[in-house]
């Protein structure tokens, strides 16, 4: 991003004859450049205020309050938002890292129902007082090459979202299998569903379809957002499928990425 000129070639048919059209994208690629740098400094910066305060946060347990009610309210209330604010702040930088194509780091073989296996535990938690049914299709075997970390957040955001977003008591059917040669992930649930409208926008940054229960879940909006980057650095794409009144299906698939564990 140096003087170099970044152009885009897009190839179009025109007639009986094809078009090529050249675009001079170098402006857009150097504020798309600065817009991730910004975000990357402030999460970066964010950060240590915030170790600084949950730590005196943590120090501040209850026997060294005054014993007023409220100090225990406030203190509660700060800790809850200086979890949150950490939260996001890790998202952020999760995403500024994955943003872009991969550099050529090697890939792991990784055990994928392992991985749904932690998953699950997280999740049970999660769920202990929603009492969704969970239903469990996963092939043993089937492991794929990728990044264990990236990978596991494409998993588990899937998984955590149907727990958080679908009315209790609800069903969650989550599956993972071979399916016309491609490692195949699916959630399915059968809640509410989300509408058309807002189906193509779900991966856009801080973008969510009720923003008062999304807040109350605690999320940041920014899971599908790095999902979609996880699998785009997987060559992989995360479909959308949702009816109104029925249910969500999300899901992914591997290509040409899988083999059997020994
Ligand atoms: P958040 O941190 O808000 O969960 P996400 O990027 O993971 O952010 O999800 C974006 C939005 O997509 C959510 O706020 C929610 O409105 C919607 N959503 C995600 N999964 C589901 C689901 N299974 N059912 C209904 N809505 C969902």
């Amino acid at each position: 991003l140096g003087t170099e000129q970044i152009l885009e070639f897009r190839v179009m048919p025109y007639d009986t004859q094809l078009m090529v059209v050249v675009r001079d994208v170098t402006q857009l690629k150097l504020l798309e450049q600065i817009r991730k740098d910004f975000v990357a400094n402030v999460s970066h910066e964010l950060r240590t205020p915030l170790t600084v305060i949950s730590g005196y946060l943590e120090m501040m347990d209850a026997d060294s309050m005054p014993p007023s009610g409220i100090w225990n309210k406030a203190h509660g209330t700060m800790s809850e938002q200086c979890e949150r604010m950490n939260a996001l702040v890790n998202q952020l930088l999760i995403l500024s890292r994955i943003e872009g194509p991969r550099k050529s780091e090697q890939d792991d073989l990784v055990d994928v129902p392992n991985v749904l296996k932690l998953i699950m535990i997280q999740a049970e938690t999660l769920n202990a007082d929603k009492q969704h049914v969970i239903e469990l299709e996963i092939d043993p075997q089937l492991c794929i090459f990728g990044k264990v970390e990236e990978l596991r957040s494409a998993f588990s955001n899937l998984i955590f979202n149907a727990i958080h977003y679908i009315p209790e008591p609800g069903h969650i059917r989550i599956v993972w299998q071979l399916k016309n040669d491609e490692a195949h992930f699916s959630v399915h649930d059968n809640g509410q569903g989300i509408a058309p409208e807002h189906i193509g926008r779900l991966t856009e940054r801080f973008y969510r379809v009720d923003q008062a229960r999304s807040r109350k879940t605690g999320g940041s909006g920014l899971g599908l957002a790095i999902t979609k980057h996880v699998l785009s650095r997987h060559e992989s794409h995360l479909h959308i499928e949702s009816e109104v009144g029925k249910g969500s299906c999300f899901s992914f698939g591997f290509l040409n990425a899988r083999v059997n564990k020994s």
